[in-house]
């Protein structure tokens, strides 16, 4: 059991230490580079052989046709499992992941992201 007084000289001790933990969200951190956070996609590359949404093992990803040879993806962040299986499978090289962690919104429903050409 620890003695009044060595706690006290601790709890003193603590006041002048740093945090062992970080402050965030005040002070942000990047995350690791091998993190999987939200996917990127690159619509210009994309040729809609929907082999990314096949091999999606959450059934998170839609791909559609907007127009002659182009093409959106829906991805439903709320099911994804961040597992990086989409950018294995396409042969393309369109989708990515980024280390973008902040992805909580209040509506489930806008996490449904469409990523679509830039008009
Ligand atoms: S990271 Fe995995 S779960 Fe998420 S969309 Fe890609 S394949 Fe599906
Ligand atoms: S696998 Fe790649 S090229 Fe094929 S539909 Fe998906 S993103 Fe487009």
């Amino acid at each position: 059991m620890i003695r009044p007084g060595k706690m006290i000289k601790q709890v003193i001790e603590s006041f002048f230490k740093k945090p062992a933990t970080l402050m965030y969200p005040y002070i942000k951190e990047d995350a690791l580079k091998s993190f999987r956070g939200k996917m990127k996609f690159h619509p210009e590359i994309c040729i809609g052989c929907g082999l990314c949404m096949r091999d999606c093992p959450s059934n998170a990803i839609n791909v559609k046709k907007v127009g002659d040879k182009q093409f959106e993806i829906e991805i439903d962040l709320g099911k994804c499992i961040y597992c990086g299986q989409c950018v294995d499978s396409c042969m393309k090289k369109a989708i990515e992941v980024t280390n973008e962690f902040e992805l909580a919104v209040l509506d489930r429903k806008n996490l449904k992201v469409t990523f679509r050409e830039k008009s």
